[in-house]
């Protein structure tokens, strides 16, 4: 595989060529397909990588379940601990290397991408932590003749699929605690940003992990992800994507009862009262829908404020938009780079020009970049709406804000969770009472009082109603790739009635 990352123009003459990464091999699709990735930012296809089917996944689950009987399944907690802190330590050498590859695939600001991948080593520090305390517990019972107890057992090969808009950060939050657990994992990236989880695997491999505990399929399109969702000998699903394709994932994963972890869209709500520190909240607005285009799930995309403050948020918001750098996004002076590929483009601009034909109100931005083209959209802040426009209720997963007045704090929680997603929210108010308050009313995963899209391996991250299943990060992750099982010991050593339950 090569680790370079050319120059744009080289790149557009000669994609760089990488491979999936199976039982510790490189290896082409069976097929002898590949396919391309495009630099958003340049417009050229800058990597070529193999364009995986149903054999090569199969091929991978074959690795990753052989693994679970090998070598790695002997290796105590402290060991897998010791693999997973060598390749934190790998990953920090490197996470400038994967920062560019990142911003690459997906047009995202190299300096947001180096920031992820300089905070990654937490999460395998976090979790490796917690690979040799992953105790059972000895159950009391009430049985006199009986001793129970419980021990927690790897779930087995999990089969992970990630977005596009942080590829190693969200593959980390799942590989983490299955690799504390003693799982093995075979992951599917995204087509639009596959090239950091391919160089990724050369990590894992030179940090010593046996083959096979961590696989690589690529693939172009959905037929890849859905083969290792059907695979029947994938035990769990750590998916991260949009809602309706987390939909039918779990259906597919349904069809053999695999367990199912969910990350998937929002539509978060940052609601701002009358007492709030104004700039801090226009602050927090601008980070919460601009930071990455936009890009994010939990992208703070409603602003609910106090009809009393609405004008003035909203010029302070407007005001910092309008200044927003629009660019390369490896210029360090760049604060919002393109939409990440052409179908998300498409999307933005016509869930813009739909929501603009309904009567929303353009405070700045509307549509594409006409200086910059390609698939720069200017920040927008979009008034007039009503809960029911789509722009006010549906993600957009771009740069754009919808604004919405309420005049009471009722109202503002009704407006809050009239959505059929409850990802993420914030609430911006001095008043102590009302912040815990409304955090406590908000149908959401996470809320952040005064702040807005802060996380860390620490604290659990997930979705409630239709933004996912299960929670990622904090102690419990681990738990959700594990089985429980439970153990009888009889101690009297005596015979029992065999024809009663005892
Ligand atoms: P997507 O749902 O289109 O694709 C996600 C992944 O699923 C990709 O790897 C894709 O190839 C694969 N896929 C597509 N169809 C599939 C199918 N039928 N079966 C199996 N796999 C399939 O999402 P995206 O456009 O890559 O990412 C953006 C979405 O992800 C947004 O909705 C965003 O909110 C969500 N997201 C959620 C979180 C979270 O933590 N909740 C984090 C990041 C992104």
């Amino acid at each position: 595989m090569s680790t370079s990352t050319d120059s744009p123009t080289a790149a557009a003459q000669h994609p760089t060529p990488y491979a999936m990464a199976i039982a510790g091999e490189q290896v082409e699709a069976r097929s002898g397909r590949r396919f391309t990735t495009t630099d958003p930012f340049s417009g050229t296809n800058w990597a070529s990588l193999p364009d995986g089917d149903e054999s090569d996944v199969d091929a991978a689950v074959s690795a990753a379940r052989a693994a679970l009987s090998g070598p790695w399944s002997t290796l105590s907690g402290a060991s897998r601990a010791a693999l997973m802190r060598r390749l934190a330590d790998l990953i920090a050498r490197d996470a400038e290397h994967l920062a560019l590859l990142e911003t690459r695939d997906t047009g995202k600001l190299l300096r947001e991408m180096s920031g992820q991948l300089t905070a990654l080593p937490q999460w395998f520090h976090y979790f490796a932590g917690l690979a040799d305390k992953l105790e059972g517990s000895a159950v009391p019972g009430d049985k006199p003749n009986f001793f129970a107890y419980t021990r927690r057992e790897p779930v087995g090969v999990v089969g992970a699929i990630t977005p596009w808009n942080s590829p190693l950060l969200l593959l980390t939050w799942k590989l983490a605690p299955a690799l504390a657990a003693g799982c093995t994992f075979v992951v599917k990236p995204s087509e639009h940003a596959p090239i950091s989880t391919i160089a990724f695997a050369a990590l894992v491999e030179e940090a010593g992990f046996p083959p096979g505990v961590f696989n690589v399929v690529t693939g172009d399109g959905p037929a890849t992800g859905q083969a290792l969702v059907a695979h029947p000998d994938v035990d769990k699903i750590a998916f991260t994507g949009s809602t309706p394709t987390g939909m039918s994932v779990a259906k597919a994963a349904a069809g053999h009862l695999a367990r199912v972890t969910l990350e998937l869209g929002g539509k978060s709500a940052q609601l701002v009262f009358p007492d709030a520190d104004l700039d801090a909240a226009a602050n927090g607005v601008i980070a919460g829908v601009f930071a990455a285009s936009g890009q994010t799930c939990m992208a703070g995309s409603r602003l609910l404020v106090h009809r009393s403050v609405h004008d003035e948020l909203v010029a302070k918001v407007v005001a910092r938009a309008e200044t927003i750098a629009l660019g390369d996004p490896t210029d360090p002076a760049t604060e919002m780079g393109p939409i990440a590929n052409a179908p998300q483009y498409t999307k933005v601009t016509d869930m813009l020009t739909t929501a603009l034909g309904d009567g929303a109100i353009a405070a700045t931005g509307g549509g594409p970049d006409p200086e910059l083209g390609g698939f720069f959209v200017r920040p927008t802040v979009l008034t007039g709406l009503t809960p029911a426009t789509e722009i006010a209720c549906e993600e957009v997963f771009g740069p754009v804000l919808a604004v919405l007045p309420f005049e009471t704090e009722e109202e503002a929680i009704a407006l809050a969770n009239d959505t059929r997603y409850g990802l993420a929210g914030s609430v911006w108010t001095k008043d102590i009472h009302r912040g815990h308050r409304v955090a406590h009313a908000l149908k959401a995963g996470t809320v952040w009082i005064n702040a807005y899209r802060t996380v860390g391996p620490d604290v659990p991250f997930g979705g409630q109603k239709q933004s996912g299943l299960g929670r990622e990060n904090g102690i419990d992750a681990v738990h959700a790739y594990t089985e429980t099982k439970s153990v009888w010991v009889e101690l009297s050593g005596g015979t029992r009635d065999p024809f009663t339950l005892g």
